[in-house]
């Protein structure tokens, strides 16, 4: 008769997450508690768990007490995950025979494949939840060069749960292996692991964008409006252009209306309120001033906030004259001020078919959204 446990690495310090990515609540529920509950409800009474020293009140608080778990045992891990499993498998009850290993930060994996790694552990000894790997996978080297590109068919990705006899685990721990994971040490040894197909939902959150829920994605966006008034013997400046016309826009500074609406949409996309805060007409230091300066500027201060600018779309509405020849120029020269490829913007115009202010040429009005991602 098998006796099972289950193991769950959970020492890791989650610097790709930002944040203790075991923490983060599913739909109100901690990331370690979901994935324990998942191990119960496949039939794994008995569980171990290793955690940051001094990580087990706080665990204990935070994950067993509010989730029905309160009789998992916490044991404190060690600087790898191979660490981390042996100081477990160290706590291994007697009469213990077969054991599951599962990452903490795996809880979307199914009943079902958990029930088909421990059918094939018992059947075989060893086996891993493991997908076909679906990129060309290349081996680099510290520079990261391709030294070798193996054949993809005869490559898969490591999931787990991985179940192993004890017995077979236990060998594995006391040997001095590579770096890698429970599987990867017992094939090590000689021992055959059998895969079993997993499931891609199946994901290791490593990545905020691994979330489906809870923190934001790590995107932004904004929406920039301006209006400037047409009048005679000003120049006409428009995404830093000079455009040849016998009207020109008023205002404070060089009355880009184009530039000013993308420059209000970086700032709003970082929570910065709006340009006219950041850049009164009022401040005689924003006389006359170059509206490339001011976009810069606010690119500026939304990176100071975190956010790079990835991405700008902005609508100049203009009766006259005709601009299509300078959208190029101008998206140049908006991407320079933003820091950020040419290709990230673009510029387009429309007429207001005679109608308005803009269809009268008393003005023109222009329109943006910036899309900032996590610096
Ligand atoms: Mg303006």
């Amino acid at each position: 008769m098998e006796r099972w446990i289950a193991v769950v690495p959970a020492a890791g310090s989650s610097t790709r997450m930002g944040t203790d990515k075991l923490l983060i609540p599913l739909r109100g529920v901690p990331v370690l508690a979901v994935t324990l509950r998942r191990l119960r409800e496949a039939g794994l009474g008995r569980m171990i768990v290793g955690v940051r020293p001094g990580a087990q009140d706080a665990i204990r608080e935070a994950v067993l007490g509010p989730n029905q778990l309160e009789d998992i045992v916490l044991v404190e891990g060690g600087g790898t995950r191979a660490e981390t499993v042996a100081a477990c498998l160290a706590e291994a009850p007697s009469g213990t025979t077969h054991v599951l290993v599962h990452d903490a930060a795996r809880p979307h994996c199914s009943v079902e494949l958990i029930a088909r790694v421990m059918a094939a552990a018992e059947r075989w000894g060893a086996a891993s939840a493991g997908l076909p790997a679906v990129d060309t996978l290349h081996e680099v080297d510290s520079e990261g060069r391709i030294t070798a590109t193996p054949e993809r068919s005869l490559l898969w990705q490591a999931q787990t749960p991985q179940g192993f006899a004890l017995e077979v685990l236990a060998r594995a721990h006391a040997h001095p292996g590579p770096r890698t994971d429970d599987a990867g040490l017992v094939a090590a040894m000689g021992v055959e692991v059998h895969m079993v197909p997993g499931e891609p939902a199946n994901v290791k959150l490593t990545h905020p964008e691994d979330l489906p829920c809870g923190p934001p994605p790590g995107v932004a966006v904004g929406l920039g409006q301006d209006v400037h008034r047409l009048v005679p013997g000003r120049p006409l400046i428009l995404g830093g252009v000079h455009v040849p016309s016998d009207l020109g826009l008023d205002g404070h500074s060089d009355a880009d209306v184009l530039a000013h609406a993308v420059a209000d949409a970086v700032l709003g996309a970082a929570g910065l309120g709006d340009i006219g805060r950041h850049f009164p007409p009022s401040d005689p230091r924003w006389k006359g001033a170059d509206s490339m300066d001011l976009l810069a500027r606010s690119s500026a201060l939304a990176r100071a906030a975190g956010w790079r600018v990835a991405q700008a779309d902005c609508l100049l509405l203009a009766e006259r004259p005709r601009l299509a020849p300078h959208a190029a120029a101008m998206a140049a020269n908006l991407a320079r001020a933003m820091n950020v490829g040419v290709g990230a913007v673009n510029v387009k115009f429309g007429t207001n078919e005679g109608l308005g202010y803009v269809g009268r040429a008393e003005g023109m009005a222009a329109w943006a959204t910036v899309v900032l991602a996590r610096l």
